[in-house]
């Protein structure tokens, strides 16, 4: 996707050879007008797969899974890190590394949010390792549902979520595919939109 493209080459910052920084437009501060397209380009990609719910990951998931809901007409859940008063039991969890805070938390959706009957698409700000993905699609198993695809905004390709994704035979469709952040620099996965197609 060539506007989020020029989006991260004007606006990241390279923090190291593995970290991006996103945080005038994903992260923190939240791009209204990028959003939208993003959403519609997920929606484009997703449109024939009869998804019936989004589900992604607090925070940062949430603005492109909401932008995608409303272009797919479909409904949204996010997983939360942290249990409130309010989530007590009655949840489907997993344990998941977190890539930027170096360490393991439990993620929960109520059981009420989704059921055995869903179609569900995952979406998620970043891809690296693979461990966010895969511990929501160990909750969307737990509840019986199906995992329709997994969408990711920016995808760091030199990194092996993809391949952990893919071996486990999901479909992955990212955004923007980092190729390199070495020597400060960004570098795409060339035809990173156009050319790609899974296969199964
Ligand atoms: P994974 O679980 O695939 O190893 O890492 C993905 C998660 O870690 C995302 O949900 C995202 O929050 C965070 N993450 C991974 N790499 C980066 C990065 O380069 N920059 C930012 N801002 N977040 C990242």
């Amino acid at each position: 996707m060539k506007l989020l493209e020029n989006y991260i080459q004007q606006f990241g910052t390279v923090l190291s050879d593995g970290v991006l920084k996103v945080d005038t437009f994903l992260n923190h501060g939240i791009d209204p007008k990028l959003m939208v397209e993003i959403g519609k380009e997920f929606a484009e990609r997703f449109k024939k797969d009869n998804v019936t719910k989004i589900v992604t990951l607090e925070s940062s998931g949430i603005a492109p899974a909401l932008m995608t809901a409303l272009s797919l007409d479909c409904e949204i859940v996010f997983a939360r890190k942290r249990k409130s008063l309010t989530m007590i039991d009655h949840l489907y969890s997993a344990n998941v590394y977190s890539f930027t805070k170096q360490q393991s938390s439990e993620i929960s959706i109520s059981k009420d949010l989704i059921s055995g009957s869903d179609n569900i698409l995952i979406i998620d700000d970043f891809l690296a390792n693979g461990q966010a993905a895969l511990g929501l699609i160990d909750i969307v198993n737990q509840s019986g549902a199906s995992v329709a695809g997994i969408g990711i905004v920016i995808e760091k390709s030199f990194q092996p979520g993809r391949e952990n994704l893919e071996k486990n035979g999901y479909r992955v469709e990212s955004l923007a595919r980092i190729s390199s952040l070495e020597e400060n620099k960004v570098s795409f996965v060339q035809d990173t939109t156009e050319n790609y197609t899974f296969k199964h």
